[in-house]
């Protein structure tokens, strides 16, 4: 986080955020996750909702569903950075089926 937003509030909770770090900024425009091998599939009942991999996806495309997060597959690309970022493991990889 950055440390203007950091030093507004001392403590943040799931709703001081966005819902998705990209899609408020209205930069996916068009479909473009067709050469991911692999995606990562999402564990509820491990995640906390910590939002860590939502803030490091590089694509900005994890948003928060109710108290976890979610994966918009239309636009990962499949990196897997969310998953070695998650601490719980609650974030697998599994092979794409095509
Ligand atoms: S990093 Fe893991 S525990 Fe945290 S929100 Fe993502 S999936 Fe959930
Ligand atoms: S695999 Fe990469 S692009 Fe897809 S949600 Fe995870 S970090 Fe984002």
């Amino acid at each position: 986080m950055k440390p203007h937003l950091r030093n507004l509030k001392t403590k943040w909770t799931l709703q001081d955020y966005p819902d998705s770090t990209a899609y408020e900024a209205g930069y996916l425009t068009s479909k473009n996750a067709g050469w991911r091998s692999v995606r990562p599939v999402i564990d509820a009942e491990k995640c906390t909702g910590c939002l860590q991999c939502y803030l490091h996806c590089p694509d900005g495309v994890i948003f928060k569903s109710g108290k976890v997060v979610a994966i918009d597959y239309d636009f990962c690309k499949g990196c897997g950075i969310c998953g070695r970022i998650c601490r719980l493991k609650a974030i697998k990889m599994e092979v794409e089926s095509k």
